[in-house]
């Protein structure tokens, strides 16, 4: 091995700093450090974590959502209302003789 031009080489741990969990491994940079490794990652894990909301991004969202589904329903109850079979109108022999004579006069002609 010639002198001189080789890197130092560390033989240190490697630790997450999320959970702790320290690696023997070998290195020419010292002080090796990561934020998430494959013991708490949750991908490996499995875990979901939950949704951090710094913003409200959340509550605005199932806000709109409640306002949306609101505004449907009502929709939807308009709609079936509208939809819905008119009481039938009286017919003008009706209106003028009463329901009697119009009868009379229908049975008359057909
Ligand atoms: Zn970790």
């Amino acid at each position: 091995m010639k002198q001189a031009i080789h890197p130092v080489y560390h033989s240190q741990e490697i630790v997450c700093g999320t959970c702790g969990t320290a690696w023997k491994i070998g290195s020419t940079r010292a002080n090796l450090r990561v934020n998430i490794c494959a013991n708490c990652h949750p991908f490996y894990t499995g875990e979901q974590r939950s949704i951090i909301d710094t913003e409200g991004q959340v509550d605005r969202f199932m806000k709109r959502l409640q306002t949306s589904q609101e505004r449907q329903a009502r929709e939807a109850e308009r709609r079936s209302a509208k939809n819905a079979p008119k009481p039938k109108k009286k017919s003008l022999l009706e209106e003028i003789y009463g329901e009697e004579a119009a009868a009379e006069a229908t049975s008359d002609a057909g």
